[in-house]
């Protein structure tokens, strides 16, 4: 059990230098990772894309602090609240994107017209106000908005992101973004072909089969070692 934590840690450091690296992350933002016993793995409340494996602290599933010197994040309710409310999410990656903002005070979801896109075209909801998620009600009402889908939009704030593990949650992480760059470059040009909804089930079942995301996210991860 003892080195299933430390390599998950591990997986959750190079997540996030993966993610800073590409901008993603700067001095905010947090991951989170759940273990089979409930407890949950969490980037302290310092720069995320700074955390080495020491730095990792235990929480509880009520967001109290169980190991580690650093304390919790205060948006950890979001955390909590949803994997209160969804038994599939393993880990969850909350970051401040300015093309998720962007794209959130459009008040439009994140349109599928490009293959990154595939992951999200269940919908992006719009969590409809800016201030910050630090208590369990706030964190609840995200946990709603997001229901099952893959990613909630934050009006004014960012975005939240899950998966079932870590592979998939550093792909998606960087997917929603890129998707919501190619909308924004995309929004000047008029009218924008769409995936279909039966393109994107196909392209869909492909990504759940085990290491499809292995290419991505090495690509991405030897971004960050030497
Ligand atoms: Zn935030």
């Amino acid at each position: 059990m003892i080195d299933a934590i430390e390599a998950t840690k591990e997986k959750m450091v190079l997540a996030c230098k993966a993610l800073q690296k590409q901008r993603l992350l700067d001095g905010y933002g947090h991951l989170t990772a759940r273990l089979s016993d409930g407890r949950i793995l969490s980037t302290p409340h310092m720069p995320p894309g700074k955390v080495a494996a020491r730095d990792i602290i235990i929480i509880d599933a009520q967001g109290n602090k169980l190991e580690g010197a650093g304390e919790p994040n205060g948006e950890t309710p979001m955390h909590t609240s949803i994997y209160k409310a969804r038994a599939d999410v393993q880990c969850i990656l909350h970051y401040h994107p300015d093309e998720l903002v962007i794209v959130a005070a459009t008040g439009q979801e994140i349109k599928v017209i490009a293959n990154c896109g595939v992951h999200f075209y269940r919908g992006t909801p719009i969590y409809d106000s800016p201030l910050l998620i630090r208590n369990h009600q706030l964190g609840d009402k995200v946990a709603a908005t997001l229901g099952d889908r893959s990613a909630v939009l934050l009006r004014g704030h960012g975005g939240t992101v899950v998966a079932s593990n870590l592979d998939t949650l550093l792909r998606r992480g960087i997917d929603l973004v890129r998707s919501a760059k190619i909308q924004i470059m995309a929004a000047p040009l008029g009218a924008l072909k769409t995936h279909s909804k039966t393109e994107c089930e196909q392209m869909a079942a492909g990504r759940e089969q085990a290491n499809a995301s292995r290419r991505h996210v090495d690509f991405y991860i030897s971004e960050v070692l030497d």
